[in-house]
């Protein structure tokens, strides 16, 4: 398969010469800029991006909307809910915007690529001053220096395509400690319920010296525990003509020398394989933990999601990975209430998260999705039921992630301190190998560097412990 369309490199040096020519503008006045995101780890790794352009454009960040110049929300379309939020949030910038004339309001991300919604702005909120999808992102700078000249109308630019390929967009990193590091953009799966492969478009894997290149500079950077994102890494590779996948990949990022954590989502189970997993297990940088979403423990509901494995050649996968890794965290995600589940479906999910035992699962209800084959399917279900539903599953998996937590009391682990917190549990925070949550008492110096820690307590979702 070839790849997309690359933008160019003529094309990334006019987008450069608009950051400097925005910045000059903005020299003496040092505008704030302040950048929102809802949604996944790609949407992270996007706004951090969207801030590396910002930045050299001369804006300095702020996390306070009303001191702000120029507001970014970068949005996501994956459930109705976190749209209900983000318009709710859109919605009351009125009054932000009221009191600081001249401030400027942008969306961009999942959400606005979808046309009702690009449409919807356009019509229900005149505050919204610059519209543009996931496929414009290289062009942040152009639309930049459009919105903010004078008199300008709004601007609106979402546009169709299956997506291209951009390489060299600057970056300003969240943390120090943990990065992402985005290996493949899009999807091809077209999961039934499932909007991503119709905002972000088809599979785009970056190549692997690209990516290498970045690794080496994240880990001489300093930092320690790097996440490599795409919708399915499984299928890193399978659209470059080479023969790179993301077990090769694993294996380079491992090579390269330093103390670090190397982690990734998502694995599709339809791809994740026994080269997976006895990479991770050979790598001894590879976190122990696969984030493997099952969505439902009926085979006749996966069928009809389109997700392309069974109800028992997942639980076989499972007994694969522990077999390869004891040792190895399972998290999942799952989805309550998909069209025409009945409740001997919704009890076959109950039972393989009982067999399972995940240590961590993200609970959603169903959430129909314009465009998307489910939302056309009948769906007899009342959202009570739902409702109840999703209660019992949590009262289930809570009460098994609690059990999963407090079996490591007395264990020794060796976490990585990633940050500070406010919890009575500890001033510091830190993650096992397998993803475990620590809570740990010490000097903040130590952020970023790995301790031996014994585990003294749990709850549900997180473990305190003591350096030693
Ligand atoms: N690419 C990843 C997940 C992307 S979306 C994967 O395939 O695993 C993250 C999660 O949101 C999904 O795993 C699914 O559980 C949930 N999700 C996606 N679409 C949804 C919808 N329409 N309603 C409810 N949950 C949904
Ligand atoms: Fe959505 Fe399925 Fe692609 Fe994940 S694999 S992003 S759930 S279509």
């Amino acid at each position: 398969m070839s790849h997309l369309p690359i933008i160019s490199q003529q094309e990334l040096d006019r987008q450069s010469e608009i950051m400097s020519r925005v910045a000059a503008l903005n020299e003496h006045k040092h505008p704030l800029a302040f950048v929102d995101t809802y949604g996944c780890q790609q949407n992270e790794a996007d706004s951090e991006k969207l801030r590396g352009m910002l930045s050299r454009m001369g804006y300095r960040f702020t996390d306070d909307e009303h001191s702000a110049d120029i507001i970014v929300i970068n949005t996501c379309a994956v459930r109705e809910h976190a749209e209900h939020r983000i318009l709710g949030n859109v919605g009351a910038l009125t009054h932000t915007k009221r009191a600081k004339p001249g401030q400027k309001i942008v969306l961009c991300g999942c959400m606005v690529q979808q046309k009702h919604m690009a449409e919807r702005i356009k019509r229900s909120f005149p505050i919204v001053d610059l519209v543009f999808g996931p496929h414009e992102m290289y062009r942040f700078p152009e639309l930049i220096e459009q919105m903010i000249q004078p008199h300008k109308g709004r601007i609106f630019a979402v546009r169709d395509t299956q997506g291209e390929y951009v390489e060299g967009l600057p970056s300003l990193r969240q943390g120090r400690v943990k990065a992402w590091l985005t290996v493949m953009y899009g999807c091809n799966n077209f999961c039934s319920y499932c909007v991503v492969p119709l905002v972000r478009g088809r599979e785009r894997s970056r190549t692997p010296d690209k990516v290498l290149e970045e690794a080496r500079r994240l880990v001489d950077e300093g930092y320690k525990d790097i996440t490599l994102l795409g919708q399915n890494v499984n299928s890193y590779g399978r659209d470059l003509d080479s023969d790179w996948d993301f077990s090769r990949l694993i294996e380079s990022i491992n090579s390269i020398p330093g103390d670090f954590v190397i982690r990734f989502m998502t694995s599709h189970p339809k791809d994740a394989s026994e080269r997976l997993f006895k990479t991770i297990a050979d790598c001894e940088k590879a976190a122990k933990h696969i984030h493997l979403p099952f969505q439902s423990g009926s085979s006749r509901v996966l069928s009809a999601m389109n997700r392309h494995y069974t109800r028992e050649s997942y639980l076989a996968l499972v007994e694969l990975a522990r077999e390869i890794m004891p040792q190895i965290s399972l998290t999942s995600d799952v989805i309550v209430g998909f069209p025409s589940e009945t409740e001997e479906d919704f009890e076959e999910t109950l039972s393989l998260v009982e067999r399972v035992r995940f240590d961590m699962l993200f609970t959603f209800i169903y959430s129909p999705r314009a465009g998307t084959p489910a939302e056309k399917m009948p769906d007899p279900v009342s959202r009570e039921e739902k409702q109840l539903r999703f209660d019992r599953l949590l009262e289930i998996h809570n009460a098994i992630s609690a059990e999963n937590q407090a079996s490591h009391i007395g264990k020794t682990e060796r976490v990585l301190i990633d940050g500070v917190s406010s919890a009575a549990a500890g001033n510091l925070t830190g993650r096992t190998s397998e993803n475990r949550l620590v809570y740990l008492s010490g000097p903040r110096e130590l952020v970023g560097s790995f301790k031996n820690v014994k585990i003294t307590d749990s709850n549900t979702w997180s473990l305190t412990g003591s350096i030693i």
